[in-house]
């Protein structure tokens, strides 16, 4: 995952586009690269790794009045993260160049075709042969050799391309990897591979979809099929997120603001949604009749990363409350196996973006299948929400912090949301429960809001003790299991420390070995129904010398017994 931002308009190119990669970085990059046209030619600058390395070399070029090029940062998947492979890449004559997220699956012999035909290399990457072979069917139109050029690629790629022959045009193209237009009257053309970096400019965005390019200009855009070469009729979506909403205002990062717009998130998700008279849950966008909710024997739920854990949480609500026996399945491996779903199954996929490649990739078997899809999803507009049958939205807004928080929570108020439908419309749940139910949930908002300033302070304090270590483990039972998990990933993602997430119960089947002083433990310890086999885990890990730090519920005086450090949470 990386970013491509390309603009073409009336502002100065260099300050839009490093912006608009900054807003990219939470996708993960490891060298960045920029490239505008000024006086007929193009000027190049990549540098490895952050961002900032790359501004470093810019130097006055920041202030260059040019205002079309592209930028890009790279997640190298062939060639090693060095500046020679790191993108923009250039065809033999150095007028044309391409930036490529994704990969050229048929580079090798593509490469060994044109290296016959005299081109020069310039690096290892699958994406210089982009350069090459358009630059093979360059003759007058830009549109006309792209189009051709990747009539014989095999692969995924969003791509940016901008020729010295055509100086006031970029064009885009996507197969498998997400890209998207902004457009704006007087702005300009915008390309990204998400949203966050048109936000300051435009709310108008067009999602490209696979086998599409786009020419853009900074008065015009005109997209067309890249099988049948037609132009193609594209919604111009308006989206609700504003710029001040990719702003840290305030915060010392995204991540911490993000975590403090959780209570937010949820609101917005979970208003309108629930009658709070009688707790029944309104979901018009999921498009299921009542026989079809009625006709349902399994529901499969798709996702990966932290949508996954959201879907491991959701299990155990559907199936505790719903009565409906649930699959959950990492995308990347659903796609790939033999899948036991027919009509009667329900394909419930999860992610921030809609754009996910795997689960993309997952739903469209499943509906082949003859399963109807539901996407839970934050982007409105985006390539799943399309594919489903029906979506819940969550209304996070946009989330530009690596590791992902309110986008997480807000899926969880929507699979909660949906579990409540579920059992409703099943007639699993009476009115009176479903009644408090709902309303704890539209009350959880403020709960959160209330905590989260002392538990930020608490917290500050209690790392004083933990943060040289280099591995940790997290552990819970039931719910709280795949929360463990997710906790380890954060503490992965984000402190680069090594961390593994359990099911309290296993840790007696090995990785209880591991135990001492210099491996603490995170334990996740609420009063619910497993509190005291969850407790009878950590007693063990206590005798073992391990370091506890247990979260737990207020007054509850026994954890301190036992723990290190208790977190207390209402
Ligand atoms: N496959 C290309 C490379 O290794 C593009 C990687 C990316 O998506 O950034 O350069």
């Amino acid at each position: 995952m990386c970013g491509i931002v390309g603009y073409v308009g009336r502002r100065r190119l260099v300050p839009v586009v490093l912006e608009g990669l900054k807003r990219l970085e939470y996708r993960g990059y490891d060298s960045a690269g920029i490239v505008y046209l000024q006086d007929g030619a193009l000027v190049k600058f990549r540098s490895e790794g952050k961002l900032q390395n790359l501004e470093n070399i810019l130097g006055e070029a920041i202030g260059a009045s040019s205002n079309i090029g592209l930028g890009h940062t790279r997640w190298a998947t062939h060639g090693a993260p060095t500046t020679e492979n790191a993108h923009p890449h250039s065809d033999c004559t150095g007028d044309l160049v391409v930036v490529h997220n994704g990969i050229i699956e048929n580079y090798h012999s593509l490469r060994n075709e044109l290296l016959a035909k005299g081109h020069v290399f310039a690096s290892e990457t699958d994406t210089e042969v982009l350069a090459h072979l358009i630059e093979e069917y360059l003759e007058k139109d830009l549109q006309v050799a792209v189009t051709k050029a990747l009539a014989r690629v095999e692969g995924s790629y969003a791509l940016g391309v901008l020729w010295t022959g055509m100086p006031d045009t970029l064009i885009a193209a996507r197969n498998h990897s997400p890209l998207v237009l902004g457009v704006h009257d007087e702005e300009g053309g915008f390309m990204a591979s998400d949203i966050p970096p048109l936000l300051p400019y435009t709310d108008q965005i067009i999602f490209l979809d696979d086998l599409e390019l786009a020419v853009l200009k900074g008065d015009s855009h005109v997209v067309y099929s890249l099988v049948s070469g037609d132009k193609v009729e594209k919604e111009v979506k308006t989206i609700s997120w504003n710029s001040a909403m990719a702003e840290k205002g305030g915060y010392k990062h995204f991540m911490l603001k993000e975590i403090y717009e959780q209570p937010q998130a949820i609101i917005d998700t979970v208003s309108g949604r629930i009658n709070p008279e009688t707790g029944s849950v309104e979901l018009p966008e999921m498009n299921l009749s009542d026989a079809d909710l009625a006709g349902i024997e399994r529901i499969f739920l798709v996702a990966c990363g932290t949508s996954w854990h959201a879907a491991l949480v959701a299990k155990y609500w559907i199936e505790r409350w719903a009565g409906i026996p649930v699959e959950v399945d990492i995308a990347s491996e659903f796609r790939y196996r033999k899948l036991l779903i027919d009509k009667k199954v329900l394909t419930i996929s999860i992610s921030q973006s809609g754009d996910t490649a795997d689960t993309l990739a997952g739903i469209r078997l499943a509906s082949e299948l003859g399963s109807k899809i539901v996407t839970i999803c934050n982007v409105v507009g985006s390539t799943m929400t399309r594919e489903a049958h029906g979506t819940v939205y969550t209304h996070a807004g946009p989330e530009i912090g690596v590791a992902s928080t309110k986008a997480f929570t807000s899926q969880l108020a929507a699979l909660f949301l949906f579990t409540l439908y579920l059992a409703e419309k099943r007639g699993k749940m009476e009115a009176n429960k479903r009644l408090e139910m709902g309303r704890e949930l539209i009350n959880l908002a403020a709960v959160i809001d209330k905590m989260l300033p002392s538990l930020q302070e608490e917290i500050k304090k209690l790392i004083e003790n933990y943060y040289d270590v280099r591995d940790f483990l997290f552990v819970g039972r039931g719910l709280n299991f795949p929360i463990a998990l997710e906790g380890a990933l954060k503490l992965k993602e984000i402190s680069y420390i090594h961390a593994e997430g359990y099911a309290s119960g296993e840790l007696k089947h090995g990785p209880i070995a591991l135990i001492d002083k210099d491996m603490p433990v995170l334990g996740l310890v609420p009063r619910d129904a497993v509190y005291q086999k969850s407790i009878s885990n950590l007693e063990e890990i206590k005798a073992r010398q391990g370091r506890l730090i247990l979260i737990g519920t207020q007054g509850d005086e026994h954890l301190k017994c036992i723990a290190d450090d208790v977190i207390y949470l209402p």
